[in-house]
C-alpha cells in the first residue's frame, strides 16, 4: 500500500459542504487501497480575519501572540474533516502542529521546518486511521507555537511527504494545475502537464500563490513527487518534476507577479564608499527583507538608490531611513508602495537570447512605464505601477504565446 500526502487549501475547506466534499474524497482514495495523510487549511479568508483582529488590538501586534492566533483557523478545520471523515465510517484523527510534533526554527511568522517526528503519524497509518494535520503552524525548542508564513500549508504537506517518503504529495487547491499565468487573470492562460522544481521555484517565490515556495524547495531537495491539482474535479493536475522531457522547452513557462510591493528611493547621495551599508543596514538589522536594488550615479556625482520591499514594510523602512537621510546627507527620501513586479520565468532563457527586448516591446505597445528591471539566468522581473499589473501580465502572455501549446520538434528519420 502507498502512502499520499494530501493538502486541502482554505477555499477547498471553506464550508461545510467543501469540507464534506474532501472527507468524499478522501476516502475515495482510501478505498483504492492508499493510505492517506490530509493536511488543511484554515477556511478561506479566516487567517486574514485573524491577522486584522491580531492589528486592531495592536498597532504593533507581538509576533508570538500573533502566531498563536494565525494558527488557530487550522485547528477548527482539522477537527471538521477528522469529524467528517469518522461520519463516514473511516478513523481518523486530528493533529495540531505541536502534536505531531512539526519543529521548526524560532522565527515567528516565517518559521522554517527543521524536522518532523513521524512516529505518531505512522502509528496511525498502520492501524488505518487517516491522520489530518493543521497546515502552516510548528513548534520551536521551547514550545512556542509557530507559523510558517502565509500559504505554509503547502510546505507543511510536502515536510510531511519527505519525511514519510511517499507515493506522490497532492496540493489539492480551487485551480487544476499550475497555469502559465494565473487564470484569474489571464483568460487563455494555459494548464501545464508538467514544470519543472527550477522553474516552479521561481514562479513561487515571485508571487505565484499557488504553491509556497518552501514546499517546492523541500520537494526538489528530499525528491518529493508533487503535483497540484483540483480539489473539486477528476484531472492530472501539473506534476512538478526534476526535468521536463526535451521534446518541450518553451523559452518562456509562466509568468508570475507580486502586488505586495513597494519601492524607497534615497536621492541626492554623497557618492562615496559605505553608502549603500549605511542605507541597507539599518533596514537587513530590523529584518526587514530587500529585493531589488538599484544604484545610479549622475553627472553631479550625486547618487539615487532606490530598492524594494514588501508593501507591509513600507512605513517601518521610511520611518528606519528618515535618520539615516540627515546623517548622510541626502536631498530626500521617498516611496511608491502602489507597485507591483510582473515576471518571467523559464529554463529555455538560457539558451535564447531577446527575451527581454520582447517583453519590453510588450509593455511599451501598451505604454506601460517600466519603474524598474532586474534579471537573471531563467527570469526576468519588471516593476510597473499597480494599476498596470493585469495589462502588463496579459500582454506579456499574448506576446510570448503562451496560451497556445508549444511547438514541439519532431524527430525525422
Ligand atoms: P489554496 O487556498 O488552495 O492554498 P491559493 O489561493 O493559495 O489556494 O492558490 C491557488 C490560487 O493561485 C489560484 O486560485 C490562482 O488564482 C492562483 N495562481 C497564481 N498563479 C497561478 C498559476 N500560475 N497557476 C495556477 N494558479 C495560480
Ligand atoms: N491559512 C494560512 C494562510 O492563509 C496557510 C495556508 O493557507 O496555507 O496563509
Ligand atoms: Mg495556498
Amino acid at each position: 500500500m502507498s502512502i499520499i500526502v494530501q493538502k486541502y487549501g482554505g477555499t477547498s475547506v471553506g464550508s461545510v459542504e467543501r469540507i464534506q466534499a474532501v472527507a468524499e474524497r478522501v476516502s475515495g482514495y482510501l478505498d483504492t487501497g492508499h493510505q492517506v495523510v490530509v493536511v488543511v487549511s484554515a477556511m478561506s479568508g479566516e487567517t486574514n480575519r485573524l491577522d486584522t483582529l491580531g492589528r486592531s488590538v495592536s498597532g504593533r501586534p507581538p509576533a508570538r501572540e500573533m502566531d498563536v492566533l494565525l494558527s488557530s483557523g487550522e485547528q477548527v478545520t482539522i477537527a471538521l474533516v477528522a469529524m467528517a471523515l469518522q461520519e463516514r465510517g473511516y478513523p481518523a484523527k486530528s493533529y495540531l502542529g505541536t502534536q505531531v510534533c512539526i519543529r521548526t526554527d524560532g522565527n515567528f511568522g516565517r518559521a522554517r521546518i527543521e524536522d518532523i517526528d513521524t512516529e505518531a503519524l505512522r502509528t496511525d497509518l498502520a492501524a488505518g486511521v487517516t491522520p489530518v494535520v493543521a497546515g502552516f503552524q510548528g513548534v520551536d525548542a521551547v514550545g512556542n507555537v509557530t507559523t510558517l508564513g502565509r500559504g505554509g500549508s503547502d510546505t507543511t504537506a510536502v515536510a510531511i511527504a519527505a519525511a514519510l517518503g511517499v507515493y506522490e504529495c497532492q496540493i489539492c487547491t480551487d485551480v487544476d494545475g499550475v497555469y502559465t499565468a494565473d487564470p484569474r487573470i489571464v483568460d487563455d492562460a494555459r494548464r501545464l502537464d508538467r514544470i519543472t522544481f527550477e522553474e516552479m521555484l521561481e514562479l513561487a517565490s515571485l508571487g505565484s500563490k499557488v504553491l509556497h515556495p518552501r514546499s517546492v524547495e523541500f520537494a526538489g531537495k528530499y525528491k518529493v513527487p508533487l503535483r497540484v491539482l483540483s480539489s473539486f474535479e477528476e484531472g492530472p493536475g501539473t506534476l512538478i518534476t526534476i526535468e521536463k522531457d526535451d521534446m518541450e522547452q518553451p523559452i518562456v513557462s509562466g509568468i508570475a507577479y507580486a502586488r505586495d510591493e513597494a519601492k524607497i528611493t534615497m536621492s541626492g547621495v554623497p557618492d562615496v564608499p559605505g553608502i549603500a551599508s549605511k542605507i541597507l543596514g539599518p533596514v537587513g538589522r530590523a529584518p526587514i527583507e530587500v529585493d531589488m536594488i538599484v544604484q545610479n550615479t549622475g553627472a553631479d556625482g550625486l547618487t539615487d538608490f532606490t530598492f524594494t520591499v514588501k508593501r507591509s514594510d513600507y512605513d517601518r523602512t521610511l520611518e528606519l531611513l528618515a535618520p539615516v537621510r540627515d546623517a548622510i546627507g541626502a536631498r530626500s527620501l521617498s516611496g511608491d508602495n502602489r507597485i507591483a513586479k510582473v515576471s518571467v520565468v523559464g529554463v529555455g532563457m538560457r539558451s535564447h537570447a531577446g527575451v527581454a527586448t520582447r517583453m519590453f516591446d510588450a509593455l511599451a505597445a501598451e505604454n506601460i512605464n517600466i519603474l524598474m528591471i532586474s534579471t537573471s539566468e531563467i527570469k526576468i522581473s519588471v516593476v510597473v505601477a499597480e494599476r498596470y499589473l493585469e495589462l502588463a501580465v496579459r500582454c506579456i502572455h499574448s506576446e510570448f504565446d503562451l496560451g497556445k501549446e508549444p511547438l514541439r520538434e519532431v524527430e525525422t528519420a
